[in-house]
């Protein structure tokens, strides 16, 4: 094994970990997977749960690999964290994102596409012009664009991260507090910083039917966000019953299982025009 003081780079050793070498693989072909269209956007429809009206779509990655099969964001994000590699890859989802919108605009122009942002992006010199950019070309309007980042991601670097913040805010850029009530929960970052949205956390919100403890939490977050100027989403809606006890809470978006799983652009759009008016 090899030490940190060796200067040599760290050996591998498929007994300690079973998917090291694995993760060793899926590393060392992140950067072709980004560079040769490898990987793949899906999109999970939002409703409203009142009119169920489409009112959005979230952009959701996946990585198709010739020898592992679909491989989750959740296991190559970190890596594109890590690497550097998350720059180009946001800027890439990004792109894809506003093609995608760019479709949807012939059928609802009113709908918006939201993207996942990492931290380092937030901190990444220069982000918001890249994002303005990518929207200028695009024919897509910023405020059919929402940006997703984490609490924890917000305020772990609160003066940099609110510049940029900021910067996509007078963009006319919709910024979305991603799994709200799950991070460093800070109820005064919520009220300085320049967003448009709060989406709680799934682990709220799937079981909320059983749970009053629950469902009181969901039911405060809807009312305190709504006092406070912003729309709400609830992500993991997986019953009906859930979806409706959210419409009683005038929650503004619905997410989950139940309206659909993510789906290819063409199988979103397929969704979207087959849908009873
Ligand atoms: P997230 O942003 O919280 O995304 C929601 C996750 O919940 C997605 O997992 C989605 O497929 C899943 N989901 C949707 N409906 C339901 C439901 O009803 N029940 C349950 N149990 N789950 C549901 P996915 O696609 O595996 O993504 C995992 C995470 O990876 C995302 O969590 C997000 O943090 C990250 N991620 C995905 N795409 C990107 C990306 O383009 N960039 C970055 N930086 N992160 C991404
Ligand atoms: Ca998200
Ligand atoms: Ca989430
Ligand atoms: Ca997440």
């Amino acid at each position: 094994q090899a030490s940190h003081h060796s200067g040599t780079v760290a050996v591998y050793k498929p007994e300690m970990n079973p998917y090291s070498e694995r993760r060793l693989t899926l590393m060392t072909e992140l950067r072709s997977a980004i560079e040769n269209d490898k990987l793949r956007l899906y999109f999970q429809p939002q409703l409203n749960p009142q009119t169920q009206r489409v009112k959005g779509f979230e952009a959701l990655l996946r990585w198709s690999h010739p020898e592992y099969g679909i491989i989750p964001p959740d296991e190559f994000i970190p890596m594109a964290e890590q690497t550097g590699l998350i720059k180009p890859l946001t800027r890439w989802v990004i792109s894809n994102a506003l093609s995608f919108c760019h479709q949807l605009n012939h059928v609802d122009p009113t709908i918006t596409v939201a993207v996942n942002i990492s931290a380092v992006n937030l901190r990444e010199p220069g982000f918001s012009e890249q994002a303005k950019d990518l929207l200028s070309s695009s024919q897509v309007d910023a405020r059919n664009l929402v940006m997703e980042v984490t609490e924890t991601e917000a305020m772990t670097d609160p003066k940099s991260a609110i510049q940029t913040l900021r910067a996509l805010k007078e963009a006319q850029i919709g910024l979305s507090i991603d799994d709200f009530g799950t991070g460093h929960s800070s109820l005064s970052y919520i009220r300085k910083l320049p967003i448009s949205e709060i989406k709680i956390d799934r682990s709220f919100v799937t079981g909320m039917d059983k749970n009053d403890g629950d469902s009181t939490i969901v039911r405060t977050t809807v009312n305190m966000c709504h006092d406070l100027g912003y729309e709400v989403v609830a992500e993991g809606v997986e019953t009906a019953e859930v979806q409706s006890m959210l419409a009683a809470m005038n929650c503004d978006r619905v997410q989950g299982y139940h309206i659909a799983p993510p789906m290819d652009a063409d199988q979103a759009i397929t969704w979207l025009v087959d849908r009873p008016a």
